[in-house]
Formats: C-alpha cells, structure tokens, sequence
C-alpha cells in the first residue's frame, strides 16, 4: 500500500489553505479532489466577500479566524497580486429601530477586535452613496473582495512548489482510523478500490465533511455531527451598480439580510437568501425567488428598477446546526476532542471560511503538531 504522511481531503479554498501551509511546514502532503478541477464547491459559489468579522459571537471561532484571517489575507492578497478591493461595506438602517441596533453591532464588532467601525449620519452615509436611501449607516472600511480563484490557484501554486501533490478525480470512499505504534496507521480507502496509509488526516470536504466523517471507522459516533444545507440564492444585477461600497442592511433574525455585493469588475449582485434544502446539488436558482427581493433592496435603494434583477448562481451553507436550531460555530476537531491521532475534522466551514482560510490552516497545523 502507498504512503504519505499528510492526506488532505477536499480541494476547496480552505482545504487548499491547509495543505499549502503543511506543504510550507515542510511536510509530505497530498491532497484529494473528488472533482475534476480545484474549487468546484462552495469555494466558487459565495460573495467572494472580505469579512470585516462584525457580526459573530464574541470569542467564537468564527469570530477569532475571521478576524486573524482577514489580516492575513489582505498581506497575502497584496504580496502575491492575487485580486482584491478593500472598498468598504455600509450597515444602513432604514427605521428608527435599526438606527439604534447600529450602535450595538459596533459594540459588537469592538469585542471581536474590530475597532474600525464609523456611525455616519443619514448625510454622511449618502455623501458616500447618492443612490441610497437610510435613516444612518455604518461604515466598515476594512470589508473587502477578493478574487477567489485566483486566490485558489496562488494557495495551490505554492502547495506544489513546496513538494505537494495534488490528485484530482480521487473521491474519497471512507477511512479506518487506527491508533498505534504504525508509522502510517489511518487507512483511506479510495472510490476506485485503492488505499492509501497516512500518519494525518484533514477532512476539509466541505459540505461532504460531516458524511466523511460518518464513514471513518474509529471515530466515536458523538463526533459525527449530522450535515444540513441552507441554500443561497443570488440575484444579479443587469447594467452597472450605482453603488461602490458592498450595501448590507441592518441583519434580521434570520441572516444577514439581502445584500448587495460586488465583484472585481463592478457587477452587483444581491443576496445570498435563505432557503433550507434536503441535497448539496440543488443548485437551481428559482426565479420567483426574485420577487421577494425587490420589495427588500427597494427599502434602500429605492431607485431599483423594475426588472433588473436577473436569478444568478447559487451556493449551499455547509450546516451542522438545522433550521431550528442557533447557528453552529465553525469545529475543528482534532486529536484532543476526539482522541484519535493525526486527525482533524473541519465541520461546519460556512461564511467566513473563506476569509478565515489561511488562519484556519494555522490553527490546523498547530493541532496537529
Ligand atoms: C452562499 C454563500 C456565500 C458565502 N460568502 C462568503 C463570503 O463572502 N466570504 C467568506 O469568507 N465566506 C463566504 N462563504 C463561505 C465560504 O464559501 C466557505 O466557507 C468556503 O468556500 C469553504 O471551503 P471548503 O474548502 O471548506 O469547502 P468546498 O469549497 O466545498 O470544498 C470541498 C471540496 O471537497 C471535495 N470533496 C467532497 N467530498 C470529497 C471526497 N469524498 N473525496 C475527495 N474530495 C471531496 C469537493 O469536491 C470540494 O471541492 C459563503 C458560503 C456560501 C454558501
């Protein structure tokens, strides 16, 4: 049987941080993509928003990479000329109710590091956006966009250059976990029938992780969470946005609200919305959906145009939290969890996985050391 010591399992933007920092660290690393290319799942199917980390709760991980992993993507960004925009983002209120929540989310935004925040008056807020309409705003001047492909294609580079090997069309089947004295002791067994013997273990397939990790035997059932997927609709916008800031209205109970985003060439898109699904590959955009968003943009754009929204792409939220339940933090499970060596488990790697990737593999190579 083949051995490597490092298997990472998913070639996503956060499995293609994680085996790039391995690689980096010196390690014999290879990496599976079930897929026949890198970043065909979630990785190109989100905002390709730089999140600030404003919203999550204080001391969570999502808050801690977030935070962590925005600087270092910014660095990286700039270092390497992977494509990207610090342009901004405004949390605008449209009632006398939201312009008093503006406050406490800036409050919230301090207690996870992010002191950057600006209260704007309803003036100041369209002094820097004619076409919106608010009662006040906030500004959040370290959001950014990024290129994610690009950024994907940069952290694989630098994984193969390091000694890393990719492997693509290699869809992983399950994995028997074994504790010892072996040099190589977890097993992995390949769709095809091949096996493969490593000394540590990522599984960072996404919405497939929480499945993964149902099918590796020794892993106690307490550590196999069940996977839900919320999916995210989006909207683009047809002819140019009048908007240079990424729009975010004040969040409601259930996400962050439609939202306008922009990519690197100036198109507007709105979105994601919420919508609970039973499948990962329930990827169709419904436009009906698209009614209910008009009425919501127009709360702050009012000058949206009847019939400019067009039903876009969709991505899914890889849950481990259901639609009734308070939303999971990112879990990394690593040996001291769950008491297998060699192995972590990434579950639960939604927003912001993808600002938070190169602080995720951090933290991964630090649990495994
Ligand atoms: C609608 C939406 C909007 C988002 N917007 C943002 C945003 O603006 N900013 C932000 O920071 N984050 C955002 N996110 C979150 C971000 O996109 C994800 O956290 C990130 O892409 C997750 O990357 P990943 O590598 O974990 O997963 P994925 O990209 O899903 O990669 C997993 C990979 O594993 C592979 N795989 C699965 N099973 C197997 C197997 N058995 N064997 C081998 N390979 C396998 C898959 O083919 C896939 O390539 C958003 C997410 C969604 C859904």
């Amino acid at each position: 049987m083949d051995t490597v010591d490092v298997v990472v399992i998913g070639a996503g933007v956060v499995g293609l941080a994680v085996a790039r920092a391995l690689a980096l660290d010196g390690q014999e690393v290879m990496l599976l993509e079930a897929e026949n290319a890198i970043g065909t799942g979630t990785s190109s199917r989100n905002s390709e928003v730089i999140h600030a980390g404003i919203y999550y709760a204080a001391g969570s991980l999502k808050a801690q990479l977030c935070v962590k992993g925005r600087a270092l993507l910014y660095a990286y960004c700039s270092e390497r000329g992977v494509g990207h925009q610090r342009c901004g983002k405004l949390i605008v209120a449209t009632s006398p109710e939201q312009v008093a929540q503006l406050s406490q989310i800036q409050a919230k935004a301090r207690a996870n590091g992010v002191h950057d925040l600006v209260l704007l008056s309803k003036a100041q807020a369209q002094a820097m956006e004619q076409a919106l309409q608010c009662l006040a705003g906030l500004h959040s001047p370290s959001t950014g966009i990024v290129d994610s492909h690009a950024l994907m294609l940069s952290y694989l580079g630098d994984m193969e250059n390091a000694g890393g090997l990719l492997a693509l069309n290699a869809p992983v089947q399950a994995v028997q976990l074994r504790q010892g004295p072996a040099s190589h002791p977890h097993v992995i067994l390949m769709q095809d029938g091949t096996e493969l013997a490593c000394r540590s273990l990522v599984n960072s397939a996404g919405l497939s992780a929480p499945g993964l990790a149902q099918c590796m035997s020794g892993l106690s059932a307490k550590h196999q969470p069940t996977a839900y997927y919320a999916k995210g609709n989006y909207f683009t916008l047809a002819g140019r946005s009048p908007f240079v800031h990424l729009i975010y209205p004040v969040p409601e109970a259930a996400g962050l609200g439609v939202h306008l985003t922009l990519d690197l060439g100036g198109q507007a898109k709105f979105g994601p919305d919420v919508q609970w699904v039973d499948a990962p590959d329930d990827l169709q955009v419904d436009p009906v959906r698209g009614d209910a968003f008009y009425a919501e943009v127009r709360k702050y754009w009012p000058q949206l145009p009847d019939g400019a929204l067009q039903a876009g792409y969709a991505g899914i939220r890889p849950k481990i939290s259901g639609p009734h339940e308070a939303a999971a933090d990112f879990v990394i499970q690593g040996p001291s969890t769950h008491g297998v060596s060699g192995l972590v488990n990434l579950l639960g790697i939604e927003s912001p996985g993808l600002t938070s990737s190169l602080a995720i593999a951090q933290w991964v190579k630090v649990t495994l050391t």
